[in-house]
């Protein structure tokens, strides 16, 4: 039987860490605050939206949705960003994407001021994490696959590391995380040739592609650790979410293995606070 990584035990001590710091920072009349921007109303948005509102409560954090309709001009979007921007209450933002299809999302998302960018929506944001800032901040699900990692004291440093898929949000950000922490790491694609063969060969295996329970018992071994990154609808159990990996499978080999629901997931607002009360703490010279 593997070890199940939770998330919720992860998420909590932030959580708690968190309380403290706003605290604090409120003794000396200072106040994080969150800015989500939204446009339009998908249920996925609202979602997150919801879990995020929650625990900024949890922590004492202060969170504003700014929200737009779903017709709104490109021209009236962006001077909407540039003003949130600019306000200097807010001192990180979340904006929601994809956005619909008239507008140009790409030059939205660069009109975020890069300090404020705690999910590391632009250009600005990613060269910070690619070249090792310590003021950048990584988009919060990468971020919240290292935080399982050091909750859970997996070691790191020299240890074969396969990361599959290479988006921008997840895959490549993560890989440079690991490298930070002296992992050596493989990140494999949808081009990637004896892909079991691949994953088998990892001591720790994160799996973020986006493709219900498709990493199989022949993509892992005994004494692995598997973060699974995935939310997939299931297509087992309709209504029902499920990750990359085939728990079934997997679990009954692998030695650490992270579930869906309640793993990576449960963790990702709990960074996005985090890295909001680290901007306003740098937005004040602390
Ligand atoms: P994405 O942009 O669609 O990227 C998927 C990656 O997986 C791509 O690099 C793709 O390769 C690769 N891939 C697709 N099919 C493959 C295959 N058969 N074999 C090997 N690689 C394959 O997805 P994403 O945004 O990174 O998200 C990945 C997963 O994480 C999704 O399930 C998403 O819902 C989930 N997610 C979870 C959280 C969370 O909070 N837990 C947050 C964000 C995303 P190519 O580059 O070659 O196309």
């Amino acid at each position: 039987m593997a070890e199940i990584l939770k998330g919720k035990p992860v998420a909590d001590a932030t959580k708690e860490e968190l309380a403290k710091k706003v605290e604090a920072l409120k003794a000396k009349n200072i106040s994080p605050k969150l800015g989500i921007i939204r446009v339009g109303a998908r249920p996925d948005d609202l979602f997150y939206e919801g879990g995020a509102k929650k625990t900024c409560a949890a922590v004492g954090m202060d969170c504003e949705v700014f929200e737009f309709p779903v017709d709104i001009a490109q021209g009236e979007i962006e001077k909407a960003v540039i003003e949130i921007g600019e306000k200097k209450d807010v001192h990180g933002i979340l904006m929601f994407f994809p956005l619909p299809d008239n507008l140009d999302g790409k030059k939205i998302r660069e009109l975020i001021p890069v300090e404020k960018d705690v999910d590391c929506l632009t250009t600005a944001g990613a060269a910070k994490i690619f070249t090792d800032d310590p003021t950048g901040f990584p988009p919060c699900t990468p971020t919240a696959c290292m935080d399982m990692l050091h909750f859970y004291n997996i070691p790191l440093k020299g240890k074969k590391c396969t990361v599959v898929g290479r988006s921008l949000v997840v895959g490549k950000p993560l890989a440079m995380l690991l490298l930070r922490e002296h992992a050596t790491v493989t990140i494999c694609h949808s081009r990637t040739e004896n892909l079991p063969a691949v994953c088998q060969d990892a001591d720790i295996l994160i799996a973020a592609v986006g493709r219900a329970k498709m990493i199989k018992s022949n993509y892992v071994k005994q004494g692995q650790i598997v973060i699974d990154v995935g939310i997939n609808a299931d297509p087992d159990n309709p209504g029902k979410y499920c990750g990359d990996v085939d728990f079934q499978e997997a679990e009954p080999i692998v030695e650490k293995i992270s579930p869906v629901p309640a793993g990576v997931g449960s963790v990702t607002t709990s960074v996005l606070c985090k890295q909001t009360l680290r901007a306003c703490e740098l937005q004040n010279g602390i």
